[in-house]
């Protein structure tokens, strides 16, 4: 697990929440020299972490922008081919992605997806390759919903699917220099990206008619949150990110009261198995996905 004398890269960092600022303060303590990846438009939340954290660097690193992503992989700490650990912490979907039914997104919406949360991984690597070693390893992540449909998660599912998939294709291409590329799939944990799941519902309420999701209407009647009396708003409001917190914290319980481990996954626990797929420890494991979920997916609990 020693990640002394590592470089790596994390792409991914919105604010404090985000499971990769977690995964890079980790690896940061465990010893590796750490560069993180921002969308511009995060930067002054970023830029305060970096405050915090002097030791570790970040620049921006933009997926859809290929001159963004060559410059960040140009970084000084890189150079002369000195990168061993890439982390993919990447997705993006826009609302109607989780708030209309799969058979009427449109192609726009659908596409944008994929682009972001599957696609971009594979133009991370290609930027990555000249200064990857050979050794190396690449992680990103996935959600159980890539494995089951889970309505609540919509297209990201299917991108999900998508990325797991792709991730045993680039094993396949890397393998051949030492490169290894691993799915970490966790529980559900509270984040931006996770809050706008249920964001994305709140301002859209008519999408619970179409959802078989029956857990989360008891969840949402256990707690007198009746969508159907809330009116679409067009901006995510500060009370609509009070009201995803709640539902949220629902379903994290819920997970936990149906898997063996009762208990509520961190981005701790995830940054843990990311150093672990990015250590030595884990040398000959690649194109595989790596459930950290205290069980809930191994398991059926009645
Ligand atoms: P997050 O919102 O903090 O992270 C998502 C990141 O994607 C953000 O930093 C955002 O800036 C970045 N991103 C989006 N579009 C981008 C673009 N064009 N270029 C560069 N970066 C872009 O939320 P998170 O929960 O930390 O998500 C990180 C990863 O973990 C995602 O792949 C997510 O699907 C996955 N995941 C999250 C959970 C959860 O419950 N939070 C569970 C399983 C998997």
């Amino acid at each position: 697990m020693s990640m002394q004398g590592k470089t790596v890269a994390v792409l991914g960092v919105a604010d404090r929440e985000s499971i990769a600022w977690h995964i890079a303060c980790q690896l940061q303590e465990a010893g590796a020299t750490v560069v993180v990846g921002y969308q511009q438009r995060f930067y002054s939340r970023v830029r305060l972490l970096l405050q915090e954290r002097p030791t570790i660097q970040g620049q921006k690193a933009d997926v859809l922008d290929g001159d963004e992503l060559d410059a960040f992989f140009a970084h000084p700490a890189f150079a002369g081919g000195q990168l061993d650990g890439l982390v993919h912490s990447v997705a993006y979907g826009p609302p109607t992605v989780f708030s209309r039914p799969p058979s009427e997104v449109n192609v726009r919406d659908f596409t944008e997806t994929l682009d972001i949360s599957t696609h971009s991984l594979s133009r991370v690597v290609r930027a990555a390759r000249p200064v990857l070693k050979s050794g190396g390893s690449v992680v990103t992540l996935s959600f159980l919903a890539a494995q089951r449909a889970m309505p609540l998660y919509g297209i990201m599912g299917v991108a999900k699917s998508a990325l797991e998939s792709l991730v045993r294709y680039l094993a396949a291409e890397l393998g051949r220099e030492r490169i290894r590329c691993n799915v970490v799939s966790p529980g559900p944990i509270e984040t931006l990206a996770a809050l706008s799941e249920v964001v994305a519902l709140k301002r859209d309420p008519s999408v619970l008619e179409h959802m078989p999701a029956v857990r989360l209407r008891e969840i949402l009647a256990r707690h007198g949150l009746d969508l159907s009396t809330l009116k679409p708003s067009p901006e995510p409001s500060e009370e609509d990110l009070v009201f995803a917190r709640k539902v949220w914290r629902e379903v994290q319980r819920e997970f936990s009261a149906h898997s063996p481990i009762h208990d509520i996954v961190t981005a701790r626990d995830v940054a843990d198995s990311v150093q672990f797929l990015l250590s030595d420890g884990s040398r000959k494991i690649t194109g595989q996905v790596l459930m950290v979920d205290c069980g809930f997916s191994s398991c059926l609990m009645v």
